[in-house]
């Protein structure tokens, strides 16, 4: 499948071709257009098969067709690293485009607690947050959330694995009642399932 097939923006497709994107691959290819269809999304796929795109692309057209003062979209990832990934990603789409991102994580030091709040209050169209830290800034109150449509939990089986579940549910539960809700996981055990059915509303269901 090629990009042109899912009518993004120019801007957006003008971005795709600067960064050297062709082809979809096989999860963008499935999961783009389910996501532009504005449904709930459960997918399965690894690491390397493209799925950061899979989940940013359909986002930045959406943010760009309809752009936003408030935070829009809040993707959930058990790392720092994952969130400094998802955030240089959208970064380098963004380049032609007007779409912001943030990068919320933890750390021993807690020395950019300081500019990730302002970060925050300032706002973006993006957060890419670990758990622990982005109820530690809701908490604080100073993070408007009524604005989120789309909430993304990538690895969510990692996430799960170190014991993120009430944090998870926590967040989601922060965020408006209608949003759609993309849930990536390199595997599928029942506990995945269970965060599944408490998240999602009626999902389409991808394997690659
Ligand atoms: P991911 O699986 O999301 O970690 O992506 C793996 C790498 O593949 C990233 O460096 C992406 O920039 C790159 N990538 C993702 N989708 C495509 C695509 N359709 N064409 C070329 N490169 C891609």
């Amino acid at each position: 499948v090629t990009f042109d097939e899912f009518d993004f923006e120019p801007a957006l497709e003008d971005s795709l071709v600067s960064m050297g994107f062709e082809k979809a691959t096989p999860i963008q290819g499935k999961a783009i257009p389910v996501i532009m269809g504005g449904k709930d999304l459960i997918a399965c796929a690894q690491t390397g098969t493209g799925k950061t795109a899979a989940f940013l692309l359909p986002v930045i057209n959406e943010l760009e067709k309809n752009p936003s003062e408030k935070i829009r979209v809040m993707v959930v990832v058990p790392t720092r690293e994952l969130a400094l990934q998802i955030d240089q990603q959208l970064e380098g789409f963004g380049y032609f485009l007007s779409v912001s991102g943030i990068a919320i994580y933890g750390g021993s030091s807690g020395a950019n607690w300081e500019t990730q709040r302002s970060a925050l209050v300032r706002g973006a169209d993006v957060v890419i947050a670990t758990p622990g830290r982005m109820i530690a800034h809701m908490k604080q109150g100073y993070v408007d959330m009524s604005g989120v449509t789309h909430l993304i939990l990538d690895e969510a089986d990692r996430m799960l694995d170190m014991g993120f579940f009430n944090d998870i549910m926590e967040i989601a539960n922060q965020l408006p009642q209608e949003r759609q809700t993309l849930m990536f996981s390199a595997t599928m055990p029942p506990k995945i399932r269970k965060l599944a059915k408490e998240l999602l509303n009626e999902p389409e269901e991808i394997t690659i």
